[in-house]
């Protein structure tokens, strides 16, 4: 191999975690979350050590995508993540009463999920892949510098208002200096279970046009299946077109983590 690839991977700023990846977008409901989920589980067949934080504070649905009920132990003043699915999973989710909202100013906000990243047990992990909240608003920003991810990933889905959100998203990133590893498009066709019609609720191909003007990776196009809706209700990751779906997206961040 070359010498960067024989060359020992960098280590990320937290102890004992090899490397961060935020897992970002422009706005709400284009599926960060499910991608999040898909991608540490797959990520996690491939072997690596995984852990996913749910720093999406204002909806975290990273316990009910994974499956996880209670609340997070504390062990000392360490916190306890869940073990779920092949890789360890800590959310706001899982420090509060469910349907409670969390109420903080940006500040209170992101040095609570700094804590969260640092004050958990995590042991060795390979990847932190970080489900950040949506949007690029201070939260946001102020993570981005100060969990210093090593790369990051925009999920949009192929519509062009989300695709404007998702460039901010990428600009954030610029900003702080963070590589953006690439985009993912997801709910990127929908194939009828009917009678087999693939059709384009939202478009096509317009994150992989992004990524290109732009000068970013494409990782890959996830489907709108119901298939996936389900299973992410009823905290079953990586099943059926997922498992398909976010196997090459997972081969390819492989690459990139070494
Ligand atoms: P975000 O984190 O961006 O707010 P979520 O991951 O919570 O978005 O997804 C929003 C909704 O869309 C959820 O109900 C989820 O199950 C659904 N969803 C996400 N991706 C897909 C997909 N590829 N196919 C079908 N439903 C999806």
């Amino acid at each position: 191999g070359s010498v960067a690839a024989d060359a020992k991977p960098q280590a990320s700023t937290i102890p004992g975690i090899r490397k961060l990846i935020a897992v970002a977008s422009g706005k709400g409901g284009v599926g960060k979350s499910t991608v999040s989920a898909n991608l540490a589980v797959a990520l996690a067949r491939q072997g690596f050590a995984v852990g996913l934080l749910d720093a999406d504070i204002y909806g975290p649905s990273v316990p009910t995508l994974l499956g996880i009920e209670g609340r997070a132990q504390l062990e000392g003043n360490r916190l306890q993540p869940a073990q779920v699915h092949g890789i360890k999973a800590l959310s706001m989710g899982m420090m509060t009463d469910p349907g409670k909202a969390i109420i903080w100013r940006g500040p209170m906000a992101s040095s609570a999920l700094v804590q969260m990243v640092e004050q958990c047990d995590w042991g060795v992990l390979d990847v932190l892949v970080i489900d950040m909240p949506p949007g690029t608003g201070d939260v946001q920003l102020t993570l981005a510098q100060k969990l210093k991810p090593d790369g990051a990933i925009v999920v949009s889905t192929p519509q062009d208002l989300a695709l404007i959100d998702a460039r901010r998203a990428v600009a954030m990133f610029g900003e702080v200096g963070v590589e953006v590893l690439g985009l993912i498009e997801n709910m990127s066709g929908y194939c009828c279970p009917e009678c087999g019609h693939v059709s384009h609720p939202f478009g096509q191909g317009g994150a992989e046009a992004e990524a290109a003007a732009i000068g970013a990776p494409f990782l890959g196009r996830i489907p709108l299946d119901i298939g996936i809706r389900s299973d992410s209700d009823s905290g079953q990751p990586g099943r059926g077109v997922a498992a398909h779906a976010f196997l090459p997206i997972a081969l390819r961040v492989a690459r990139e983590i070494g």
